[in-house]
């Protein structure tokens, strides 16, 4: 999983901070630079790891930890509270529509996720009681289309696609919203076309669709296994569509952490849900407590 050789390097940390009754400024000092060393080494973003680090001292300043009973739980307590902050604070949740479709609109690069999290997507919002679709967008690459229909077959939820060549995806995404109605389908999530990097034509492409659909929600599928240029891919798609949020993939693999805990800083967009499996079933809702506990622990 994700974060754990961070937890074993914060644990160790504390652990040198633990073996002390009273603890100096000194100490804590010591303790937040084998912090520092640790976030840098999971990919947290250079500036981030700095900012995080002074906002904890001038608080272990202010909460006069020197002076404490428990000086050492004050501190963890105080890098529990800033790491939740880190993670976006509180829980972000997705906007449902008053007026019935909600258009979900999923960005991002080839191989993040995408389609296998608008299946994802689907099977969470039934469990809430919605009636979601799903659309292929992607014109451009016959599998991608082939691949929607069969996660659609998988979970029982319709595919709104377009075969002919030359369709084109704002048409696709306008159709499909008119066709919800009689589907019966009070949430359309959009699978848009991936690239493999970040070009000119894909951008005005999604800047067309979002323009045409106007979405409740933009949310940018990013895989957490390629680290700091997550933090660029989001800082991107959020500086063109003006993202709401970011599905952070694959975090049941070895990624070390530092794309979950820069994105919210780096780009103000918060992550609402994490990839933790290639399953169906493998989306969590994000809560950005519960992993910094996670994290310490
Ligand atoms: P797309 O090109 O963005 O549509 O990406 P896909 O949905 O095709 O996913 C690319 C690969 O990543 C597939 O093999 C998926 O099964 C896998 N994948 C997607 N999300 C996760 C996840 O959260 N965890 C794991 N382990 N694999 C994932």
């Amino acid at each position: 999983m994700a974060f754990e050789s961070l937890t074993d390097k914060l644990q160790e940390a504390f652990k040198s901070l633990k073996s002390k009754g009273k603890i100096s400024e000194d100490d804590v000092n010591r303790a937040l630079r084998q912090v520092r060393t640790a976030l840098l080494e999971a990919d947290v973003n250079f500036k981030v790891a700095k900012d995080f680090i002074a906002r904890i001292k001038e608080k272990a300043l202010g909460e006069e930890v020197f002076g404490s009973l428990n000086p050492v739980q004050t501190v963890v307590k105080i890098v529990n509270d800033e790491l939740t902050e880190l993670l976006g604070g509180t829980q972000s949740r997705i906007m449902i529509a008053s007026k019935p479709p909600t258009i979900i609109m999923l960005v991002g690069l080839q191989g993040a996720g995408k389609t296998t999290t608008a299946g994802k997507l689907a099977v969470y919002l039934r469990k809430q009681g919605k009636h979601p679709m799903l659309v292929a967008a992607d014109v451009y690459r016959p599998a991608a289309i082939k691949q929607l229909q069969v996660v659609g077959a998988q979970i029982d939820v319709p595919v709104f696609a377009k075969e002919e060549a030359g369709a084109n995806p704002v048409d696709i995404a306008k159709e499909a919203i008119e066709a919800s109605t009689h589907m019966l389908k009070d949430v359309v999530i959009i699978d848009t076309a991936g690239r493999l990097a970040i070009d000119e034509e894909l951008m005005n492409e999604l800047v067309n669709i979002k323009g045409a659909v106007h979405p409740h929600e933009i949310l940018l599928v990013v895989d957490s296994m390629i680290g700091q240029d997550a933090v660029t891919t989001a800082e991107t798609f959020n500086e063109k569509l003006g993202l709401d949020g970011v599905i952070l993939t694959k975090l049941d693999g070895d990624a070390r952490g530092g794309a979950a805990l820069s994105i919210k800083a780096v780009t103000g967009t918060p992550i609402k849900f994490t990839g933790t499996s290639e399953k169906m079933d493998g989306l969590e809702v994000f809560y950005p407590d519960r992993m910094a506990s996670r994290i310490l622990d």
